[in-house]
């Protein structure tokens, strides 16, 4: 997003900050330049039409079923031949001499006085006008029956047509078929079907940095997310995407790729390259490709705003944003609707609900913000997890339930506030076990035997101060914390309020980070690795963020000292062995699993408790309960002290 002084502002980038659309207004702007629109449609095989949207109406060309049959194994009779048959008064009947099995067409008429046996679905001969079960019957003789009950006309007799009349409007242009759709046309011996063309999607990713799954990544490099989940995305809602790959930020090599993907697909679905960075030239390469060209680049929405709107000769091109979330909901939000209508589908429904949302959450004013948030069941009511992590973090969107929109007026959503939240699935889905606080990857090895039990866990990570706050207000079944307490030298036990009681967990043993064979680290204790350090002014240590436990231990090791480095504060024991692996620092301090895992040197210096604050109130729910079991079993214990965890 800077811009080099230097350089001549360009005059599209220019033009594009001072017109940032509403959500509304961009959305009106784009659905006018491309509808109406005829949906084209193909025929398609029965087998082949599955999930397509229908393309005509459908009218019944036969009677469903086309002749009158019986629904029962029994007699063909006239009913007013058994007007007084009873239990005690059989009717005495001769059998015609035929038997009307499924695919036989009746030869024989039933005079008055007989009957013909019939199989369920056998067609009902001339004269009969109804079917006695023939568990109300008995044989008299080889050649007739008896009849112990009265029949009514009709009875156990399906008419012609019952089911599917000839000429009745069998199913509407737009239905999604369905196997039951594709039964009442296989019913009506249709094989083929108009239907609504899909729409031909081409996707492609953007990116110097973007490598493809299954690749090695190289070095700052990431793993293209966009190109994986706009395609299935796509197909979910009606399109035939086809991934065309990740494209370097080359203006040449994208235009060529950008032509030719539009030249084989109604539409083009392109992710990266919109902000104003200096690579990013793909909004400048649509205004070559077609009329009118760009709609709206700019949209107050977060995530979201650098989404580019463009129609290029009749079809639209869509540039989503970079980051994975904020292409996640552009494309929902403003792009499935277009996509739909073009594939002949109806507008997707959205299934909503109303929770409480138990934190404040700041919101930009001027701008639609959306935040995924985790549903949990709270004593009275919905409980709504804001889940955010940023607009990079593609976690947020797979982890959340659903979402909340904050006015683009509005300048935060108050604690406690009650939102309506769009869910991602048909209903809500709450957690059977939910467990609010700081993170730890020995949790996984705990509930893993939860999860086989069919039991569904919800972890928010909050941190432990967060989840001690949940905990108290009731939100969560249990909350994991690592809290030292300066004067008690103690962990856990001096931040428990009422309600709550302490669950030991495990030990994590922390320490100093470093790779192999750094002599200024290598077979030393922790005290004298870090006075090497000290000594060394091109030495650059990674810290942790204020509030953690970690940190607590750091600043008794460094005193007064604040070392090159110093202000580098990541929020996770990963982030630290990450910038140590990558030789953007030289040592931090984390927990030995997390330092083993990445292969790097580990000194040991002080453990540190990871326990439960379990709401007292919510002890004896089964979930629980399993929780509980699990965590004191063999198997996790012994799972946890393989992954370098000290149970307690
Ligand atoms: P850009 O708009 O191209 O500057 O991208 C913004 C951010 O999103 C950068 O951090 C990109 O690395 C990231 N990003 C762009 N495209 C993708 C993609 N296909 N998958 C994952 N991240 C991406
Ligand atoms: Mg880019």
């Amino acid at each position: 997003m800077t811009q080099n002084p230097a350089q001549k502002p360009d005059s599209i980038d220019q033009d594009q900050f001072l017109t940032i659309l509403s959500r509304e207004e961009a959305l009106a702007r784009f659905e006018a330049a491309l509808f109406p629109r005829d949906v084209p449609s193909e025929q398609r095989k029965l087998a082949d039409a599955l999930g397509c949207a229908l393309g005509e109406d459908v009218v019944a060309p036969i009677d469903v079923p086309p002749f009158d049959r019986s629904n029962v194994d029994g007699f063909a009779v006239r009913s007013s031949d058994l007007a007084s048959a009873s239990e005690a008064a059989p009717v005495r009947l001769m059998l015609n001499d035929e038997v009307i099995a499924c695919g036989v067409a009746p030869a024989r008429p039933v005079l008055s006085g007989t009957a013909t046996s019939i199989a369920t679905g056998g067609p009902l001969p001339r004269g009969a006008d109804a079917i006695v079960m023939v568990e109300y019957s008995q044989p008299a003789g080889l050649r007739a029956v008896e009849i112990r009950r009265a029949a009514s006309p009709g009875q156990f007799v399906a008419y012609a047509g019952s089911d599917i009349a000839r000429g009745e409007a069998l199913l509407r242009t737009g239905t999604i078929i369905g196997s039951r759709e594709i039964g009442m046309l296989a019913a009506c011996g249709i094989a083929e079907v108009r239907v609504a063309r899909k729409p031909r999607v081409a996707v492609i990713s953007t990116g110097d940095e973007l490598v493809q799954p299954g690749e090695a990544l190289r070095s700052a490099a990431i793993y293209d997310t966009n190109g994986a989940i706009v395609t299935a995305a796509i197909n979910e809602n009606g399109g035939e995407a086809r991934f065309v790959g990740a494209i370097p930020d080359d203006e040449a090599a994208l235009e060529a790729a950008m032509r030719q993907a539009l030249a084989e697909s109604d539409m083009l679905v392109l992710s990266g390259g919109t902000s104003k960075g200096a690579g990013d030239v793909s909004h400048r390469i649509i205004a070559r490709l077609g009329k009118p060209g760009i709609v709206a680049h700019g949209v107050a929405l977060k995530p979201g705003k650098p989404l580019c709107l463009t129609v290029c000769d009749g079809k639209p091109v869509i540039i989503l944003p970079g980051f994975p979330t904020s292409a996640m909901f552009t494309f929902h939000d403003m792009i499935v609707p277009v996509l739909r209508r073009m594939a002949g589908l109806p507008p997707r429904s959205d299934a909503k609900v109303l929770a409480k949302v138990p934190v404040r959450i700041a919101s930009e004013l001027g701008r639609t913000e959306f935040v995924m948030v985790s549903l949990v069941e709270g004593a009275d009511g919905l409980i709504a997890y804001p889940t955010g992590k940023g607009s990079g973090a593609i976690t947020s969107f797979a982890q959340a339930d659903g979402f909340l929109k904050i006015d683009a007026l509005a300048e935060q959503m108050p604690a406690g506030a009650e939102s309506e939240i769009t869910l991602f699935t048909p209903h809500v889905r709450v957690p059977d076990l939910v467990i609010v606080g700081s993170h730890c990857t020995g949790l996984d090895l705990v509930t893993s035997p939860l999860a086989r039990a069919g039991l569904t866990v919800r972890s928010i990570a909050v941190g432990s101060l967060g989840g001690l706050a949940a905990a108290k207000r009731g939100e969560c079944d249990l909350a994991p914390i690592h809290l030292f307490d300066d004067k008690t030298e103690t962990y856990n036990t001096p931040f428990l309020a009422d309600g709550l009681e302490l669950v030991p967990g495990w030990r994590r043993m922390q320490g100093i980070v470093f790779r192999n064979g750094d002599a200024r680290f290598e077979g030393r204790s922790a005290q004298e690795a870090v006075r090497s350090a000290l000594a060394d002014p091109a030495c650059i240590m990674v810290n942790r963020n204020q509030g953690a436990g970690t940190r607590i231990l750091i600043d008794r090791l460094l005193g007064e000292a604040r070392p090159d480095g110093y202000w580098n504060q990541p929020r996770s024991h990963n982030a630290v062995a990450a910038a140590v692996a990558q030789h953007r620092a030289d040592w931090g301090m984390t927990i030995a699993p997390v330092a083993h895992a990445s292969g790097l040197g580990f000194i040991p210096l002080a453990e540190e408790h990871y326990d439960f604050a379990l709401v007292k109130a919510r002890k004896q729910r089964s979930a629980v309960q399993a929780f509980l079991d699990a965590l004191a079993s063999e198997e996790a214990r012994n799972a946890l002290t393989k992954a370098g965890f000290r149970p307690a």
